[in-house]
């Protein structure tokens, strides 16, 4: 071992301990002392620790370096439970970070990719596609999802004081989301309309994603029916946009370490892991499902692109631990679109058009919960479920992950349509609450594969895969 190698084994020691050190004392050991001081303390020496782990002790592969930040995230959230949830920021920083390129990236990238796609027929191809892939895979994640319940009945046998005592303990937070359920309610037709941005500009500035997607398609489509001289300066700026913001995505993912660190140790930091043990059937029920759809997506690629299952999980392991960590498919979208051009070997014609597009309005995870979910809380109050219902469940959830926004939680607001529909107590969500966050993360993760999964596909079907190994 070189002298340099020594060095940071030793500050990587010392740092460690006293970080591990400043965690695990109470509380009024620092009485006198400003929190903000500790806090900014302890952070440091535990970021440091970890930047020595992953930049000076070992060569590691990105991919490894997130998914070792996980699990000594969640290894700290379970030791310092409170006191490390105060890490959070970092994990803040990353997430915005990448958010921060969003909307420009869905902008140019669906301009240019509308645009690339050249002629009428081509993007009639290419989206009808697009879309068939999507509605089908949804409603297959929600069948599954129905079928688990159905069978593994999650909802027979719960503890009617666990009952009683969730219904209480959640009630003010499950009330919360049925209020911003019905704030937004609004009938079919108006969902539609609402996709028309009566003004770009703010659409953009509130981070309207559909309004964004619409406005970028008919600009994209218009690009290709001007001159190609009035065309080619417009083209060429979004192109430039384009290349910058994936830019800063390939600076910012190099963060993701840190920040998948803090997000999970303030996720296990806030809600223990003991909560799982009582809501066990249900998690578990929705968890089989998500795996299912997990092994599925590259099975599928590698039956119908060619894609070896294994290459095709290692190329996509950054996007699939990032949703994990931030259970945000529109936070990731930057590094999903990294992975299935750089890794993958997706054409940026596809990507641009399929990804940005999926991100928005493709959510398999978060269908198959609303399947689960629906049928766990119909058991539990002992309302019977007939086949009619649970076809309403299915169309209404498939529509539900459409409008539902690609951000943390937001599955779950979408979750009231559906209870609604079928006429299910709605302060029944605060049955499941407890368990969100970790189930949000996983579905997340279906969400992103399955977009991936669809350009690939798509890509493949148009002659636009590239692997690195055929080059
Ligand atoms: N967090 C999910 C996503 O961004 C949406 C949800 O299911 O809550 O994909």
């Amino acid at each position: 071992m070189s002298s340099i190698d020594m060095r940071s084994l030793i500050l990587f020691a010392v740092s460690s301990i006293l970080s591990i050190t400043l965690y695990s004392l109470p509380a009024e050991s620092f009485a006198g002392i400003n929190s903000s001081f500790v806090q900014l303390v302890r952070g440091a020496l535990i970021i440091f620790a970890l930047y020595l782990l992953f930049e000076k002790l070992f060569k590691m592969e990105l991919h490894t370096k997130i998914l070792l930040g996980m699990v000594l995230g969640a290894l700290a959230g379970w030791l310092f439970r409170e006191s490390i949830v105060e890490i959070k920021p970092v994990g803040t920083a990353f997430i915005r970070l990448i958010q921060m390129i969003v909307v420009p990236l869905v902008l140019s990238s669906l301009i240019t990719g509308t645009a690339s796609l050249g002629d009428v027929n081509k993007m009639k191809r290419i989206g009808s596609k697009t879309l068939t892939y999507y509605l089908f895979s949804t409603a297959f994640a929600i069948t599954i999802g129905l079928v688990l319940a159905n069978v593994i009945q999650p909802g027979d046998g719960l503890n009617p004081e666990v009952k009683a005592e969730l219904l209480q303990n959640y009630s003010s937070m499950a009330d919360q989301k049925v209020t911003s359920a019905q704030e937004n309610r609004v009938s079919p037709v108006d969902t539609f309309l609402n996709m028309i941005p009566k003004n770009p500009f703010d659409a953009l500035g509130n981070a309207r994603m559909l309004q964004i997607i619409f406005f970028a398609i008919f600009v994209g489509i218009a690009l290709t029916m001007i001159s190609r001289e009035k065309a080619r300066p417009v083209l060429a700026f979004f192109e430039g946009v384009d290349e910058v913001m994936i830019k800063i995505v390939t600076i910012a993912i190099e963060l993701a370490p840190y920040g998948v660190f803090a997000l999970i140790a303030d996720a296990i930091g806030v809600f223990g892991i003991d909560i799982l043990a009582v809501l066990a059937k249900y998690t578990v029920t929705v968890a089989i499902g998500l795996i299912i759809m997990l092994i599925i997506y590259p099975t599928i690629a590698s039956r119908f692109a060619g894609v070896k299952v294994s290459q095709f999980l290692e190329d996509i392991r950054p996007a699939q631990l990032i949703a994990f960590s931030s259970s945000s498919s529109g936070a990731t979208l930057p590094v999903t679109m990294e992975v299935a051009e750089e890794k993958v070997g997706v054409s940026n014609e596809i990507s641009s058009f399929v990804l940005p597009l999926g991100a928005t309005v493709n959510m398999d995870g978060t269908a198959l919960y609303q399947g689960v979910a629906t049928v766990f809380i119909a058991q539990v109050y002992g309302i019977p479920l007939d086949i009619s219902a649970q076809l309403t469940i299915v169309l209404t959830a498939t529509l539900a992950s459409i409008g539902t926004a690609a951000a943390p939680g937001v599955g779950m607001i979408m979750l009231v349509m559906v209870l609604q529909q079928v006429g299910i107590p709605l302060e029944g969500i605060a049955l499941i609450l407890a368990v969100d966050r970790l189930l949000d993360m996983i579905r997340t993760t279906v969400n992103v594969t399955s977009d991936v999964t669809a350009a690939t596909l798509i890509a493949a079907s148009e002659g636009q895969l590239k692997r690195p190994e055929d080059a």
